[in-house]
């Protein structure tokens, strides 16, 4: 078997490692040709001693000469690029077939929309790029000629439970709902009044789930279903009246998929990315993903409920954002990134986050998008209101 060589884009976090981690447990199937990250150059370093890529890839062009001498020191020949051209040339190299988009936010757009149109096969954790880029990041797939495999885990339940070759038609396989569920985060049950002072820290430790910390405010906002209600949209053509989300705390049942006949197939698995990953990355093949196998007869329960919309407003954001189309997801988005940056840092509480991003909903009109450079002049204009709103210095 030739491996298949694959570019992470993104491996210094914690999608970056799950993937790694996988990609190491098959060496004869798997090889990486390029790694990225956005200024860790010294794990970046570690990672191509132990993978040796032929291109590491900084964002961030200052950290990149440190990286080229630790590795000079090391004598690996790996070449090292910089700044968003050395991200879209990583992703685009001919010889790599496969490219893991684990970027978080709205920075990983440009790379990733490179690698649709360089018609890789795409295995897409960076949810915000598809939530800009909605359907000019779905032409360019097409134009590409380019595979999007989906590793949010919802999603890829969802792909699990879809039929194969399953076009974006919904009623030409029997599909009548997706059904996403979400943990509820860690402010499931916590009073409503104390939610104004809980810190980033409160805010990161979820439940199930390890993740960076981005994504871990947004699964406490629930801003993260939001987003994944759009991210759906896009990925399996189905409008926002047919996608469910349902409150499941033991994050054991990953998403469902229900069809005309009343079945409803869902997807099971103890909460560890390597599932997902492994799942993408050897499709339509199965192979080992180092995760133990959920025991059901030690699962108590497996419980249910409707989203609590007054604790969780983002919901219903991004519910609003995915109906008004357009430029919508993309201010809502960009708020959003804004915000929850800001909060991270300590500078506004986590309840402003989502008055943050309804103000920018607001202002900012759903106008039609006809490239991504369009929605990233939207992105553009909603992160100045976002900062205006939340009075956070302008280049903050
Ligand atoms: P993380 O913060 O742990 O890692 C982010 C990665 O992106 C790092 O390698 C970092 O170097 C790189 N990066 C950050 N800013 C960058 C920039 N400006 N330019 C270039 N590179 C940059 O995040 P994560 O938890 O691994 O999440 C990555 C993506 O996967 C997010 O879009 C998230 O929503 C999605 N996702 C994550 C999980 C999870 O379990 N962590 C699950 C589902 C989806
Ligand atoms: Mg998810």
């Amino acid at each position: 078997m030739t491996p298949r060589r694959i570019c992470v884009l993104g491996a210094t976090g914690s999608i970056g490692d799950a993937a790694l981690d996988v990609i190491a447990r098959h060496p004869g199937r798997f090889a990486v040709a390029a790694l990225t990250a956005q200024h860790r150059w010294e794990k970046l370093a570690e990672l191509c001693l132990r993978f040796r890529p032929d291109i590491a890839a900084l964002s961030d062009a200052g950290a990149a000469p440190r990286l080229a001498s630790a590795l000079a020191a090391m004598r690996l020949p790996t070449r090292v690029v910089a700044g968003e051209a050395g991200l879209i040339e990583a992703a685009t190299l001919p010889d790599v077939d496969t490219v893991l988009a684990a970027i978080v936010g709205a920075a990983g757009l440009r790379s990733t929309l490179a690698a649709a149109l360089a018609g890789k096969r795409i295995l897409l954790a960076n949810k915000e790029a598809i939530v800009i880029g909605g359907a000019a990041f779905m032409r360019a797939v097409e134009q590409g000629g380019a595979e999007l495999l989906p590793i949010d885990s919802e999603h890829n339940a969802i792909f699990q439970c879809l039929p194969a070759g399953y076009a974006r038609k919904p009623d030409q396989s029997g599909v009548s709902r997706i059904v996403l569920t979400a943990s509820g985060g860690p402010f499931r049950t916590r009073p409503l009044a104390e939610l104004p002072g809980v810190t980033a820290d409160e805010a990161c430790a979820h439940p199930n789930w390890v993740m960076g910390r981005k994504i871990s405010v947004d699964s406490a906002t629930m801003m993260n279903k939001g987003l994944e209600m759009i991210e759906a949209h896009w990925l399996f053509g189905v409008p926002r009246e047919r996608i469910e989300v349902v409150v499941h705390p033991q994050s054991v049942i990953h998403s469902l998929v229900e069809y005309v006949d009343g079945s409803m197939l869902a997807q099971l698995g103890n909460p560890d990315m390597r599932t997902p990953i492994a799942q993408a990355l050897a499709y339509p093949e199965r192979i080992d993903a180092g995760v133990p196998p959920l025991d059901l007869a030690r699962q108590r329960a497996l419980t249910f409920e409707a989203p609590d919309h007054g604790r969780f407003p983002c919901i219903g954001l991004a519910a609003s954002a995915l109906e008004d189309g357009g430029s919508a997801p993309a201010v809502l988005n960009a708020a959003n990134e804004v915000a929850v940056a800001a909060f991270l840092a300590g500078r506004i509480r986590y309840t402003d986050i989502a008055p943050a991003c309804a103000d920018a909903l607001s202002r900012l009109p759903a106008r039609a998008l006809s490239s991504v450079d369009d929605a990233l002049a939207a992105d553009e204009e909603a992160r100045a209101l976002a900062r205006a709103w939340l009075k956070l210095p302008v280049a903050a």
